[in-house]
């Protein structure tokens, strides 16, 4: 990247003149920084580097400090807090010397001088660079539109007054606010958002959030909301009455559109097709894009290649399962809700920590499990009690603890067979640890409801053939050789209890 900032320059050049050295050790610093990047992007992964280390550049380096670039605050502030010592671990690797990591907000050079401070109406057409008026997008009233046909509704529980923040959501919720802030700068860089992560963890709860937010800020903005699932039907409908033409623009003139569960596409071609062009047309204008999914864009199977690697091209923030502590303080907050709501429902801490730690699977779950305690002691008049709560979700709680995961599955055969973690997810293929990741893949299959793709990821990104074979030959040796049969016995025994 070229700097464009000219009072930058200036100050570098006389810093260079007084030090002498310093140019040396910034060709040095950037040679050293390539390789840090490298280590970082195979440390953190694809989605994750290219979210927040793409953009970066080393500005100054010093013989024991560097400073590195980065072209908003908020990717400043994030890297502050969570990379920093991971960086300056690996730059010690590189040069002990160094003990410092200084971070320095510069736009990046593509970025006009003067930025609009909203970007409600001024978009900038990509190719000339200019910004232009965008009138279509305005000069309708939102009704004439249909606005409320094309989207679907939003649910007014669904804010970010409501939304809890916890360790594992914090970096959906910051990137989702960031959005609101309406920051032109922050839009090109992050576009489209991408959120991910298991069912029940709040994503559509997030989007919905944001379109909140964004029609309150501004009412003229045109925000729409919809699932992968009625873009297919819409998509579908138009083609079936002819309706094309006005299909594509309904989609193409908003500011901001939110497609949820975009795993729904998978396999329907044409869908996807449509989904791409109306995608891409809005990136290129400088519309926001923030899509869902229950996995990574890498990971997001029947969806075509090129389609998948532009949707992590933006910001790709995961959501990750909850801990306790963000359970509980969910429950809080629902519970005071509820409160207001039915004057006698008390919900005595001890319920909810109770809760908190046996409702692990997601939030919809844990909700679910608080309405119905609240329900049935409002309905019957009597206070709610640890015994109470424990009878009511009886049946709740003895599925939830059925549920083994992988992860404890592999704990578990490994240490059965004194091999490794972490030859259940390495490519060897000696006897000695491929028998013994064959039967943890297939005691995932029989104890959890993961898929065969899910169930291959887990094993170190296998496909779901190799687990197939697993699974046969597990099975068939159950048959042929006791001392297997007796193996996996135990371990689906002691597994299950
Ligand atoms: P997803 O779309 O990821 O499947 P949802 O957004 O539908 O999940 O969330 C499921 C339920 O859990 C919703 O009722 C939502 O309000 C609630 N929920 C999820 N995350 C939070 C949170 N951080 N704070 C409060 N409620 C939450
Ligand atoms: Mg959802």
């Amino acid at each position: 990247m070229h700097k464009q900032d000219g009072a930058t320059m200036s100050e570098e050049n006389t810093e260079q003149n007084r030090q002498g050295k310093t140019t040396d050790d910034l060709v040095i610093a950037k040679r050293q920084w390539e390789r840090v990047r490298s280590r970082l992007r195979a440390e953190l992964g694809e989605a994750t580097f290219n979210s927040w280390f793409r953009h970066l550049e080393i500005l100054k380096a010093t013989a024991t400090s560097i400073t590195i670039q980065v072209p908003t605050k908020f990717i400043g502030s994030w890297i502050e807090t969570n990379y920093l010592k991971r960086i300056l671990g690996h730059w010690k690797k590189e040069n002990d010397a160094i003990s410092k990591i200084n971070v320095s907000i510069q736009p990046a050079m593509h970025q006009p001088a003067t930025q609009p401070e909203t970007i409600s109406r001024v978009v900038t057409d990509s190719r000339s660079s200019q910004p232009v008026q965008n009138t279509q997008v305005n000069h309708l009233p939102s009704e004439e539109r249909g606005q409320d046909d094309v989207g679907a509704p939003l649910e007014p529980r669904y804010t970010f007054d409501n939304f809890v923040v916890g360790k594992s959501n914090e970096m959906a919720h910051a990137a989702a606010r960031r959005i609101t802030d309406g920051n032109p700068s922050y839009y090109k860089l992050h576009n489209p958002l991408f959120l991910y992560g298991g069912v029940g963890l709040g994503k559509t709860h997030l989007m919905h959030a944001i379109a909140w937010e964004i029609r309150r800020n501004d009412p003229s903005r045109r925000v729409i909301y919809t699932s992968a699932e009625k873009f297919m039907y819409q998509f579908i409908r138009a083609l079936r009455y002819k309706d094309m033409m006005s299909f594509k623009q309904q989609f193409r003139e908003v500011d901001v559109l939110m497609v949820d569960d975009i795993q729904f596409i998978a396999g329907k071609e044409s869908t996807q097709e449509e989904f791409f062009h109306t995608f891409n047309a809005l990136i290129d204008g400088n519309h926001q894009v923030i899509i869902s999914a229950d996995r990574s864009p890498s990971d997001l199977e029947g969806i075509e290649e090129r389609i998948r690697s532009r949707l992590g091209w933006g910001l790709v923030a995961d959501i990750h399962p909850t801990d306790y502590e963000l359970r509980l303080g969910i429950l809080q907050s629902k519970a005071e809700t509820l409160m207001r709501n039915h004057k006698d429902a008390v919900v005595p801490e001890q319920v909810m920590e109770f809760l908190a730690q046996r409702v692990a699977t997601n939030i919809r779950e844990l909700e679910g499990a608080l309405n119905r305690v609240v329900a049935f002691a409002s309905f019957s008049g009597r206070p709610i009690t640890l015994e109470m709560a424990k009878e009511i979700l009886r049946d709740l709680l003895r599925a939830s603890e059925r549920r083994i995961s992988i992860d404890q599955i592999q704990r578990k055969v490994a240490d059965y067979y004194n091999v490794r973690m972490g030859d259940m997810l390495s490519a060897r293929r000696s006897r000695a640890v491929a028998r013994p990741r064959q039967i943890a893949m297939y005691l995932s299959k029989q104890l959890t409801t993961r898929s065969l793709p899910e169930i291959g990821r887990k094993f170190g990104g296998r496909d779901h053939t190799t687990v197939i074979h697993a699974v046969r030959k597990v099975e068939s040796l159950r048959e042929s050789d006791p001392s297997i049969e007796e193996d996996v016995d135990l371990l689906l025994r002691s597994l299950e209890a």
